[in-house]
């Protein structure tokens, strides 16, 4: 399927009066579409798989921000280590721990996103506010890491009412936690909430950062 340019000029539209940043989520898409968006000017693309944003880093252009946007296992942090620009999922300490770790070994800082569990579903990873406030409690002992805010993924719903509700939560925990965060990372605070399919509704709830994928790059084929 080719890459929807014309989505992706008007949700560029969008974006810019709102200030919102856009990931353009391109896990199991080939290079060649990234770099037709690349071309348009998309410079921040969001990948869920450690091998493939390897690889994929490794042969497109420098000057990409490479977000990673899956779970994240421990022992792969080292992969990406030296050039992701953000990682948003991290929900344990020990995740934090280890990334710190990798961080100092490439000289750098690594900006993270805590994800927090809003979705009813079991499935969706991340943290409750109790765990969210014990791991900001610990962070001054972290140095190469830098939280820059949270992120959240709403059921997989056709409740629209329900979506909303786990947004308005998020967000509400977020502006909780703000003046942290500003104090932390010295900089604008980043909530990454929505994806294709929920992305206005997450923008009016208070989204700065949406991560969409199939809405420019077409449905995803698993099984190749
Ligand atoms: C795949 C994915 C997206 C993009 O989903 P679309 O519905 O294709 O826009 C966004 N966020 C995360 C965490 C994802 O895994």
């Amino acid at each position: 399927m080719p890459v929807n340019t014309i989505a992706y000029q008007n949700i560029i539209k969008e974006l810019i009066s709102s200030s919102t940043i856009l990931v353009a989520v391109s896990k199991t898409k080939p290079n060649e579409d990234l770099m037709e968006l690349y071309e348009l000017g998309q410079r921040d693309f969001g990948e869920n798989y450690v091998q493939e944003l390897v690889d994929k880093a490794a042969s497109l252009p420098k000057d990409i921000r490479w977000h990673f946007i899956g779970h994240l296992q421990s022992n792969k942090v080292k992969y990406i280590a030296p050039f992701v620009h953000l990682i948003h999922g991290v929900d344990s300490l020990k995740l934090l721990q280890e990334i710190n770790k990798q961080a100092i070994k490439n000289n750098r800082v690594i900006d993270c996103l805590l994800q927090i569990h809003i979705a009813e579903e079991e499935t969706k990873f991340g943290l409750d506010e109790t765990e969210l406030e014990q791991i900001i409690t610990q962070i001054d002992q972290i140095p190469n890491i830098r939280i820059c805010g949270l992120m959240g993924m709403a059921s997989f719903s056709e409740d629209q009412h329900k979506v909303r509700n786990e947004f308005k939560k998020l967000n509400r925990i977020f502006t909780q936690n703000k003046p942290w965060f500003i104090k932390h990372s010295s900089k604008e605070p980043i909530l990454s909430m929505g994806m294709s399919g929920d992305y206005p509704m997450a923008i009016e709830e208070g989204s700065n950062l949406v991560r969409i994928g199939s809405l420019l790059f077409g449905a995803r084929n698993y099984t190749k």
